[in-house]
C-alpha cells in the first residue's frame, strides 16, 4: 500500500455498493476519489473491462464514463452556487479548498469550468 498506487474503487455485493479508498491518500485526494466513486454509482455505471496486474485485478468503466464520473465528482465535491456564494464571501481558493476538503487546484478548475470568476467579474 502506498499513496499514489491505488484511489479508490467500489464492490457491488448484492443490493449494496461499498466503496474502498486508500487511506495513504491526502483528505483533498481522498475526497475526488470518493466523489468519482459516487458519481459512477449516482450515474449507474457498469465494469466494461477487467485488468489483471500482478496479482492484483481491477475493474474499469469505459473512458466516456470515466469523463461522466469525474464531472459530476466535481459538481457533488463544489457545486457552482456553493463557490458562487463563497467567492462572494472573499473567500480565496485556498480558504475554500481547505473548508470543503479538496485540493486548490480542484477549486481552481470548478471556478474556471462553472464561469464563477466571469460572473464575479462582471
Ligand atoms: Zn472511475
Amino acid at each position: 500500500m502506498q499513496p499514489g498506487a491505488f484511489s479508490a474503487c467500489t464492490f457491488e455485493i448484492s443490493d449494496r455498493r461499498i466503496i474502498v479508498w486508500n487511506p495513504l491518500s491526502s483528505s483533498a485526494r481522498r475526497s475526488s476519489d470518493i466523489a468519482h466513486e459516487l458519481g459512477h454509482i449516482l450515474l449507474k455505471h457498469q465494469v466494461q473491462n477487467v485488468h489483471v496486474v500482478g496479482e492484483m485485478t481491477f475493474f474499469g468503466c469505459d473512458p466516456e464514463e470515466e469523463q461522466e464520473a469525474n464531472w459530476l465528482a466535481g459538481c457533488l465535491l463544489l457545486p457552482r452556487q456553493l463557490l458562487l456564494t463563497h467567492v462572494r464571501r472573499g473567500m480565496s481558493a485556498e480558504d475554500i479548498a481547505e473548508e470543503f476538503l479538496v485540493s486548490v487546484p480542484m477549486v481552481n478548475y470548478r471556478l474556471r469550468v462553472t464561469g464563477t470568476l466571469q460572473q464575479i467579474r462582471r
